[in-house]
């Protein structure tokens, strides 16, 4: 029998494993994860950015972890000789209507505690000459890392502290009892004394296994990119970002310096037709049916009808991604749009169709399951995984 068995071996999986096994370094514990390693899904395919928490209510769980996880994330890659680069990012308004949602973003940043600068159209085209812009917030401790070589580092920590990971274990099936909680996977049967499920896209699917009702569903959303060529890996200076429409769940296509040397655009924002389909092709029938049949997903995508109808047109066209990043990098062209793979993210959607904005965990007795842990929970993964180390505390019992 296990102390402590955990689901997923993407970043939050990993850094909870890691936390749990620091707290008690002599319990036996153990992750499954249905891939044959680690960072398959959001994890490994995503932008790369420690976020500095610019967007997020204030008090909010995300506005919290988002700070804490940016120099946490930074302190665990200088400890583990994981290369990252603080390069600093600039959001940048490109007419009077952003300007004035920029505005906003900026008392924001001061109620998020962000050492931040307001920077000039004269200014920006000083730092940025490929970009164009009336005006910009520069803010210096966004930085860019990749994750799954971060969760490969938790991993091999919980492996060095004594911890086991089983890969190719999808659990099937969950029961609690009293005393223990019954994990069914494809590779046999193990038993815990408490269970964390850190399992992303599949979170809702995980409750639902221990019988209860999550309460919330989750809705999958293709990020798409682009690479930029060579010949632009000095394109930029910073993290290019758009002043986000308030009204929208996601941060707007920008141009991304990766840790690697290049430079991707994106991601979009489009439903995915299956949960872990990372190509336009992929469907699911069986996922399309319960997306469909959800209410809060339907009424999700009603209410966003024409900017979800919009965001397909520029998935399948790409002028009209094009022209979303040439607002403010006009210099690009169709041709410096490359091949690069999406990443799906998973956004818990509630009942009543609202997309759920912050982390949300749902605790049974012997269980602490994520429920919601979208953008920005790589950069707050360390922070979560205390978090959860902290929730499975008040359940342990000896
Ligand atoms: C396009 C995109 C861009 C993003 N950009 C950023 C960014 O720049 N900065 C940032 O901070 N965040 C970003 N994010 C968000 C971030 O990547 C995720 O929030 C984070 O990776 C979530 O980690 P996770 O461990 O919860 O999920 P995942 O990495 O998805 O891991 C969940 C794991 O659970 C496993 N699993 C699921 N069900 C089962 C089962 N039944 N049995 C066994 N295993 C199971 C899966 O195989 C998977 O490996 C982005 C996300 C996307 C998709």
């Amino acid at each position: 029998m296990y102390d402590f068995i955990i689901i997923g071996g993407g970043i939050l999986g990993m850094s909870t494993a890691m936390q749990l096994k620091q707290a008690w370094p002599d319990r036996r514990m153990l992750v499954v994860e249905k891939e044959s390693g680690a960072a398959r899904h959001q994890s490994g395919h995503n932008s790369g950015v420690i976020h500095a928490g610019v967007y997020y209510t204030p008090g909010s769980l995300k506005a919290r972890f988002c700070l804490e996880g940016n120099r946490a994330t930074k302190a665990f890659c200088e400890s583990h000789g994981i290369a990252y680069d603080a390069c600093g990012k600039l959001l940048v308004a490109t007419d009077e209507l952003e300007r004035q949602r920029m505005e906003a973003l900026w008392e924001r940043t001061a109620a998020n505690g962000l050492e931040r600068e307001w920077i000039s159209g004269e200014a920006l085209a000083e730092r940025e000459p490929n970009i164009t812009g009336i005006a910009g917030i520069l803010v210096p401790s966004s930085g860019i890392v990749d994750y799954a070589e971060v969760t490969r580092a938790m991993a091999a920590e919980f492996e060095r502290m004594g911890g086991e990971i089983r890969f190719d274990a999808e659990v099937t099936a969950l029961e609690e009892r009293t005393r223990e909680v019954v994990v069914s996977t494809n590779r046999g049967e193990v038993t815990g004394r408490y269970l964390i499920s850190c399992s992303g896209l599949m979170a809702d699917r995980v409750v639902r296994m221990l019988g209860r009702d999550p309460g919330f569903s989750i809705c999958p959303f293709r990020g798409e990119y682009y690479l930029l060529p060579e010949q632009h890996n000095a394109i930029v200076n910073h993290l290019i970002y758009p002043i986000p429409d308030p009204s929208m769940p996601f941060l707007g296509v920008h141009l991304t310096r990766m840790i690697d040397g290049t430079v991707t655009v994106g991601p979009n924002a489009v439903l995915a037709l299956k949960r872990e389909g990372y190509r336009k092709r992929d469907v699911s029938l069986g996922d399309m049916a319960k997306m469909f049949s959800d209410p809060g997903i339907l009424r999700v995508l009603g209410k966003n009808l024409r900017p979800g109808l919009a965001e397909m047109k520029n998935s399948l066209h790409r002028r009209g991604y094009l022209e979303l990043v040439r607002k403010y990098c006009p210099s690009l062209t169709l041709d410096d749009l490359r091949p690069y793979p999406a990443g799906v993210r998973a956004q818990a959607v509630t009942r009543d169709g609202k997309l759920v904005d912050d982390f949300l965990f749902v605790n049974t007795r012997r269980t602490v399951n994520v429920g919601n842990a979208p953008s920005p929970a790589a950069t707050s993964a360390i922070p979560i995984g205390a978090h959860i180390v902290g929730k499975v505390k008040e359940l342990v019992d000896d």
